[in-house]
């Protein structure tokens, strides 16, 4: 039998065949003519990914944290008071790493499967004097989407600049940076961009790049400055050569490749087809009779869902059961129930046949494991939403 298996965990995930040939291409100069080009091309698309005609894209090598950290250590200073919105693990990540940098921060976290409360955040911007504000869009240890098109009126509103994390829903969930006034949106190549991992990506506003610029002390992090990287960045965009740090050559050739099949699908059928495929993939769920971690219907990602395990069901063996069926989930991530959960990831170049082939492998994990499941309730339920509710 062929040593084949289904990827559907929350990153990295399957990968267009087109995007991994340039992976896999010969190696050139970064200062090679095609190279300059696809650098360049692949910065101005970012712009129409993240719908933020204005901003002021990043391409880095590195993961998605390092994105993360880049916000921080560009847009923070010694003393500067932060804010963080915490749906999960990510939105806590921020904690550590804005301190690390020197901010007073301020965590507002919600109970576990469920968003944060606007009055809160509002409550807590009146008391005054914050910079920043940082909300994870989708928590990949949650499954939770926060609400964000209104976090970009919030921010104006209290003079904060916003930063998102969308390393789970970047080019997966709707975002529209430019009409929602987000200052960062950031994410990694790993997830719905559709390039293996190792980019840092973001996409900055020029409300941040002039607070960028009006910092009184240097950046605390030399290879994550923006003074150093807006350069090289420029002169990509103006087709000419530079260096700062080796770009990842083939993998900046692989985000090139991935972004214009992004753009090709174009950003409204892309969301369509993520929230569409999610909902076919949760009435499967249902149908099996689990719970969902994300306790709000209306938050539950599009990008990933985490399930509840069924009572009495040891994690290993129905993770192992699905693998062996031929798909790869992953296991829970929040520390707190963490044993009580599994997460799908469906994102990218997911297709239905990808969701019905998941169900299918978790259908026969659950009657492995004990389970009395009807034959092929999970596959029917996806499919008979799928026709309820596509255009
Ligand atoms: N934020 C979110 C929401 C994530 O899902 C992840 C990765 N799972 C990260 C940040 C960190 O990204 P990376 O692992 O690429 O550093």
């Amino acid at each position: 039998m062929k040593d084949r298996s289904l990827l559907m965990i929350p990153g990295p995930i399957e990968f267009e065949p087109a995007v991994l040939q340039a992976l896999g291409a010969p190696t050139t100069s970064h200062v090679a003519p095609g190279f300059i080009d696809a650098f360049g091309r692949a910065l101005e698309n970012m712009r129409q990914v993240w719908l933020a005609p204005e901003g002021q894209p990043f391409i880095v090598a590195g993961s998605g944290t390092l994105a993360m950290e880049m916000a921080g250590a560009n847009l923070i200073e010694p003393g500067d008071r932060a804010l963080v919105l915490s749906t999960g693990v990510f939105g806590d990540r921020f904690e550590d790493l804005l301190s690390r940098h020197g901010a007073d921060v301020t965590v507002l976290r919600a109970p576990i499967g469920q968003t944060l409360d606007f009055n809160r955040v509002e409550d807590a911007l009146k008391g005054g004097g914050y910079k920043l504000l940082t909300v994870t869009h989708v928590d990949t240890s949650t499954a939770v989407r926060m609400p964000i098109c209104s976090i970009g009126d919030l921010a104006r509103r209290h003079s904060v600049l916003s930063v998102v994390d969308g390393v789970c829903s970047v080019a997966g969930e709707e975002i529209q940076q430019g009409d929602w006034d987000l200052d960062v949106v950031l994410t990694a190549s790993q997830k719905a961009i559709g390039v293996p991992p190792g980019l840092a990506l973001l996409v900055a506003s020029q409300r941040a790049m002039e607070a960028f610029s009006a910092r009184s002390t240097p950046v605390r992090s030399y290879f994550a400055d923006w003074e150093k990287w807006l350069p090289i960045m420029a002169a990509y965009e103006g087709r000419k050569p530079s260096y700062f740090g080796t770009p990842a050559v083939n993998l900046v050739a692989a985000l090139d490749v991935s972004l214009r099949q992004i753009v090709d699908e174009g950003m409204t059928a892309r969301f369509a087809r993520h929230e569409l495929l999610a909902g076919a993939f949760r009435a499967g769920v249902r149908a099996f009779g689990l719970d969902f971690v994300t306790t709000e219907p209306d938050h539950r990602a599009n990008t990933l869902t985490a399930c509840r395990y069924p009572e009495g069901v040891a994690a290993a063996d129905l993770l192992s059961a699905i693998k062996h069926a031929g798909v790869i989930v992953a296991g829970g991530l929040h520390p707190e129930i963490k044993t009580e959960y599994f997460r799908v990831g469906h994102m990218g170049a997911v297709r239905m046949a990808d969701i019905l082939a998941t169900l299918g492998a978790i259908e026969i994990g659950l009657r492995s494991v004990g389970c009395a499941v009807a034959a092929g309730i999970g596959v029917a339920a996806a499919l008979e939403w799928q026709a309820g509710n596509e255009d």
